[in-house]
C-alpha cells in the first residue's frame, strides 16, 4: 500500500525545489496505468473508484480517479464528463483539487488528480459535530477566493455542498466536484441538482440559473458548519421547500452575531439582494477569525 505523504508538506527550499521536480512530471507525457503504483480505495464515486495512487518514477503521490467508459455511455454523460475534464484541467487555485493529467485505455477513463490527505469536510464535521469560528471563516474565505477565480474564468460552480469539498494537508478547503458547472455563454441547463438543503428559491421555482447560486449555498453551508446541520432542515421535503421559499433561518443562540450578519446578508430570496462574492472575504466576521 501507498502511505507516504511526506511531499504535500515540504520543508524547506531544498524540499521545495523536489517538490516542484516531482510535480512538473505529471504534465511531461502520457501515462498509462503502469505508470502507477495503485493503493488502497479512497472512495467510491458514480461511475467507478477513486485510489491512492504512487507515480513509480518518483514516488509523487496522486488521487487516482477510474471511470468505466461504459457506464459513462449507458447514461450518455460524455459530453458532461469531457466537459468537467476540461473545466477542472484549465483551474489552478490553491483551493480548487488540481486535476494534473488523464489518459485512458480500452474500459476506462483515468483522472490524475490531487490527493487531499484529510479527505472529505463532510466527515470532518460528522465527526466534530460543528467547526469553530476560525475554521468556518477560513473555510469561508478559501472558498470565496476560489469562487472569484472561477468567476474571472467564467465558471460557475453551482455545487457548493460539503460533501463536494475536500480537505488538504493544512485542513484548506479543496473543491472537488465539478460535475455540475458550467461555462457561463452555455447557460441554459435547467437540471435540478445537489441536496434539498442546499436548494436556492430560484432554483425550486424553476428559474434561470444565475451567477448568484453559489453566494446562498454559501450562505447554508456557512451555517451548517457553526450549527452541525443546515438551516432548512426538516421532516419532509414539502417543509423543506417551504422554508428555502420563505427564507425562515432560525439561528440558536450560540450562533456568533457576525456570523448571523454575514449568513443573512447571503441568504436572501432576491439573487440580486445577496452579498457580492467579491465582499465576502472583506466581511467583518470573516477578517475577524479567518486564518488566512
Ligand atoms: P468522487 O467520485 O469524486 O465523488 O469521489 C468519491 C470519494 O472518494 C470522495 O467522496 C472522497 O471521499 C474520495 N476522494 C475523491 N477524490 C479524492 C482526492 N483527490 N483525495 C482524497 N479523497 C478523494
Amino acid at each position: 500500500t501507498v502511505v507516504q505523504v511526506g511531499n504535500h508538506e515540504p520543508a524547506g527550499e531544498k524540499d521545495r525545489t523536489r517538490e516542484r521536480g516531482l510535480y512538473s512530471s505529471l504534465f511531461r507525457r502520457r501515462f498509462t496505468i503502469d505508470d502507477f503504483d495503485v493503493g488502497p480505495p479512497l472512495g467510491k464515486g458514480k461511475f467507478g473508484n477513486v485510489y491512492l495512487a504512487r507515480l513509480k518514477e518518483n514516488h509523487f503521490i496522486v488521487a487516482l480517479k477510474v471511470l468505466f467508459k461504459s457506464q459513462i455511455e449507458n447514461e450518455g454523460l460524455e459530453h458532461q464528463i469531457r466537459r468537467e475534464i476540461e473545466i477542472q484541467w484549465h483551474l489552478q487555485h490553491p483551493n480548487i483539487l488540481r486535476l494534473y493529467n488523464y489518459f485512458h485505455d480500452a474500459d476506462r477513463v483515468y483522472l490524475i488528480l490531487e490527493y487531499a490527505p484529510r479527505g472529505e469536510l463532510y466527515k470532518e464535521l460528522r465527526k466534530k459535530q460543528k467547526f469553530d469560528e476560525q475554521q468556518t471563516a477560513t473555510i469561508i474565505e478559501e472558498l470565496a477566493d476560489a469562487l472569484i477565480y472561477c468567476r474571472d474564468k467564467k465558471v460557475i460552480h453551482r455545487d457548493i455542498k460539503p460533501e463536494s469539498l475536500l480537505l488538504g494537508f493544512r485542513g484548506e478547503v479543496k473543491i472537488a466536484d465539478f460535475g455540475w458547472s458550467v461555462h457561463t455563454p452555455s447557460l441554459r441547463s435547467k437540471t435540478r441538482c445537489g441536496p434539498l438543503d442546499y436548494l436556492p428559491p430560484e432554483m425550486i421555482e424553476g428559474r434561470r440559473y444565475a451567477a448568484k447560486m453559489d453566494l446562498w449555498c454559501i450562505g447554508v453551508l456557512c451555517y451548517e458548519l457553526l450549527v452541525g446541520n443546515p438551516p432548512f432542515e426538516s421532516a419532509s421535503h414539502n417543509e423543506t421547500y417551504r422554508r428555502i421559499l420563505k427564507v425562515d433561518v432560525r439561528f440558536p443562540l450560540s450562533m456568533p452575531l457576525g456570523a448571523q450578519d454575514l449568513i443573512s446578508r447571503l441568504l436572501r430570496y432576491n439573487p440580486q439582494d445577496r452579498l457580492p462574492l467579491a465582499q465576502i472575504p472583506k466581511h467583518p466576521w470573516v477578517q475577524a477569525h479567518s486564518r488566512s
